[in-house]
């Protein structure tokens, strides 16, 4: 098989005020799990799927991936409580073979196939590479609506996923993770602190990541420019 397996983690994340999980919230005439599978068949390193979705969602999830004309072996599964444990059971899932496990998040529907191809690459060679971007704003730390620091932003970049990782490295920074009960907001981290080198490679703050419904309005304006664009 090819070497790389890919986790879209869509499991139950944060709520858009809306009924549906929001990896199935209606984007563009699609659904937000729908353009990362999209994604994924443009990338010919990735060689299966696996996709975390919340509790009944399976049979969407793969009706997605087929209208998404995905073509690789796909495995669907129900997600833990949080992100992390979503990705650790996606994780069991992967091939063993697999040289390289993506992680990324169905909240970013517009990561662009050739940013999953930059990460598998440099994960190849470095162990573990993330995209991100630099933080353009001034940070200020806030107790009760009163600024109580500003921290210097140099230096400071804000991850995104895709996140690609040797496959034993996030295996075994996950299995410390779960024994030494840490947790994460991103695989990263977890890497990280087993010591672990992860590079950044250049993200894009078109890859946004859907949180809030003004998340969901602008990204409503990008898949329109993207459908007019072809
Ligand atoms: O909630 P949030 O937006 O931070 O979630 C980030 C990503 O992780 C989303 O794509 C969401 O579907 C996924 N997730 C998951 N399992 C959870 C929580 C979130 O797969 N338990």
């Amino acid at each position: 098989m090819r070497a790389s397996s890919i986790i879209v983690a869509a499991g139950s994340g944060t709520r858009l005020g809306m009924s549906v999980p929001k990896a199935f919230v209606p984007l563009g005439g699609r659904c937000l799990l729908y353009y990362s599978l999209r994604a994924v068949t443009s990338v010919e390193e990735i060689g299966e799927a696996v996709v975390t979705v919340p509790a009944g969602g399976e049979a969407q999830a793969r009706a997605e991936a087929s209208r998404a004309g995905l073509a690789i072996p796909l495995k669907v599964v129900t997600g833990g409580a949080e992100r992390q444990d979503s990705v650790r059971i996606g994780l069991a899932l992967t091939s063993a073979e697999a040289e390289v496990v993506i992680v990324h998040d169905a909240a970013r529907p517009f990561a662009p196939p050739a940013l999953f191809a930059v990460c598998i690459e440099t994960a190849r060679r470095s162990g573990g590479a993330i995209a991100a971007i630099p933080v353009a704003d001034t940070l200020k730390r806030m107790q009760d609506r009163t600024i109580v620091a500003t921290i210097p932003r140099t230096g400071l970049w804000q991850a995104q996923t895709p996140q690609a990782f040797r496959r034993d490295l996030l295996v075994a920074a996950h299995e410390r993770a779960t024994r030494e009960r840490w947790a994460a907001t991103d695989d990263a981290e977890l890497v990280e602190r087993c010591g672990g080198r992860v590079e950044v490679v250049d993200g894009s703050p078109a890859n946004l990541k859907i949180t809030t419904t003004a998340d969901l309005e602008i990204a409503e304006l990008l898949a329109r420019r993207s459908s007019t664009q072809g």
